[in-house]
């Protein structure tokens, strides 16, 4: 997309909020762009891992999406912390809608992963059309998505794939508040906008998880199911909220 285009359609993003877009039910696709860093890179089927288990969470949830890797990775300061996801990474994809450096943004998401570790804060950063995800390590070694079900046991594999789905929904405007958890037997599984936090620390728990989503289902307080699951899939909720 032209940089026309991109500073357009972000200012249409500021007049009717990012989720409006979508509203609207448009056939085009959701175009992301993912870019490794340096590190990032170095890891054999991560690209694939991306591009398959993002591919199965979008199409499922929104239909057309259209997934592109930049042709060479992305030298960054430091592979974790709060100033790469949250200030550098955002800061080069504006910096590249207006012609500026070597980031070539598109309309919908712009996506960073980097070899962070995914269980140090930040793991991952968002705002709309730009999002940022450490882990590059632990989703290289998911199986591929064909050979795995869309609700898995915990594990940071599986934990590090889910944030791609978290931070990548909320470029495209969704929040905690579209997320959902629900008991399976002894289990409980969380959906990627919920994810990890449904069995953070209470404090933490409480200021990330609703009480109840915006489709009126509670979300399980009980931390004590046996089992934790993840759901690699957007669930109801949130797919309606990205639709
Ligand atoms: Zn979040």
């Amino acid at each position: 997309m032209n940089r026309r285009g991109f500073l357009a359609s972000a200012g249409a993003a500021l007049s009717l909020g990012v989720v409006g877009r979508r509203a609207a039910r448009s056939p085009d696709p959701v175009v992301v762009r993912v870019w490794f860093s340096d590190a990032a890179a170095a890891h054999d089927g991560l690209e694939a891992r991306v591009e398959g288990y993002l591919g199965a969470a979008l199409e499922a949830a929104v239909g057309a999406v259209e997934i592109d890797f930049a042709p060479s990775p992305v030298s960054l300061p430091a592979e974790n912390g709060r100033r790469v996801l949250a200030v550098h990474w955002p800061a080069k994809v504006v910096e590249g809608a207006v012609g500026m450096g070597d980031v070539d943004p598109v309309a919908d998401v712009n996506l960073l992963v980097t070899d962070g570790d995914p269980r140090e804060q930040p793991a991952g950063y968002a705002r709309p059309r730009v999002a940022a995800v450490t882990g590059a390590k632990y989703v290289a070694r998911m199986s591929p998505v064909a050979e795995t079900p869309p609700v898995v046991p915990y594990s940071v594999r599986a934990a590090a794939t889910q944030l791609l789905l978290h931070e990548v929904g909320h470029a495209l405007g969704i929040g905690h508040e579209n997320g959902s958890a629900e008991r399976d037997g002894d289990a409980l599984v969380a959906s990627p906008m919920i994810g990890s936090y449904l069995w953070a620390p209470v404090e933490l728990r409480e200021k990330q998880v609703p009480a109840s989503n915006t489709c009126g289902a509670s979300i399980p307080e009980d931390p004590s199911a046996s089992e934790r699951r993840l759901r690699l899939r957007y669930g109801d909720c949130e797919a309606q909220a990205l639709r």
